[in-house]
């Protein structure tokens, strides 16, 4: 099947490069055409913890799958490992699939193995996604600008290279500074980022929505309020990979959650109809 769309020619995909290709947050229809197309095209792909399956079935027949998830707290050691690997794999003339959850770019330390790749001497190319903390709020039904509401977004991340919360966030400014605030890997330090957050001036009474495995099939949204938000994640079950936002769009979800009214509908949910085995 030609992968060619009109007006537009796919690149090549050359023997020897690493592409570090982003797969979006869950649902497969959200990767890039960019993104599909390496994937039919790749030798090898080395895929991360949150790239979904359905995603990887979009892969050649022929190629190699090769998981190279973290898991939560392993330092750095594997980090290593897989830029060695991913360098190898080029240099043994392969195209190697880099794919990571998200955007490669947005918290997935894919700046890093660019780099590694970089003073190695190795070709890449690097094929955006579309991140977790873009996606959930648009799965939500939460529009992360609104003029009436703001016209600043800060995007942060819970969770630093020491495994707390990463000392270079100054949260008084991204609490005056930004009325959105979108959390990634935030559900560990919840606690503390919400008392920092109060502390620096935000208001308890704020919206949160707290977006887990969104854009997949076990999308739960919790709507809460910055106070009472830990003690909401606690009562329910909600568990990461999730997004937690702050600010006041959260209350427009009341009227745009799409997702709701889909299911009221009956009608089919991105991906669902895989269940059926198409
Ligand atoms: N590069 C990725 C982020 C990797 S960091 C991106 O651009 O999306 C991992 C964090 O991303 C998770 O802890 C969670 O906060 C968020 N995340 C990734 N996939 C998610 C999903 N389907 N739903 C909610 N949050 C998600």
């Amino acid at each position: 099947m030609s992968q060619d769309i009109p007006h537009y020619t796919m690149p090549q995909f050359l023997e020897g490069y690493v592409w570090l290709v982003g797969a979006g947050p869950g649902d497969p229809g959200l990767i890039t055409l960019l993104g599909a197309h390496a994937l039919r095209e790749a030798d090898i792909v080395v895929y991360d913890a949150l790239v979904s399956p359905g995603i990887l079935e979009m892969a050649n027949p022929d190629a190699e799958l090769k998981y190279a998830g973290k898991r939560g707290g392993k330092p750095s050691s594997s980090q290593r490992d897989i830029t060695l690997t991913l360098i190898q794999l080029a240099r043994e003339g392969k195209r190697v699939l880099r794919l990571k959850g998200g955007d490669p770019f947005v918290f997935g330390r894919g700046g890093e193995e660019a780099l590694r790749l970089a003073e190695a001497g190795v070709p890449f190319r690097i094929v955006p996604g579309i991140s977790a903390g873009l996606a959930a709020p648009a799965y939500a039904g939460i529009p992360l600008t609104h003029r009436d509401h703001n016209s600043v977004i800060t995007f942060l991340t819970g969770h630093g290279m020491s495994g707390d919360i990463p000392d270079s966030i100054d949260w008084v400014s991204v609490s005056r500074g930004s009325p959105v605030i979108v959390m990634y890997m935030a559900m560990k330090h919840l606690p503390r980022i919400v008392d920092r957050l109060i502390e620096a001036g935000r208001n308890p009474e704020e919206p949160v929505a707290i977006i887990s495995r969104a854009t997949t099939l076990e999308q739960e949204v919790l709507e809460t309020r910055l106070g009472e938000c830990v003690a909401a994640a606690r009562a329910t079950d909600i568990s990461p990979p999730a997004i937690v936002i702050a600010g006041s769009v959260v209350s427009l979800r009341s009227r745009l959650d799409w997702m709701e009214r889909l299911q009221e509908t009956l009608l089919p949910l991105p991906g669902r109809d895989r269940k059926n085995g198409d």
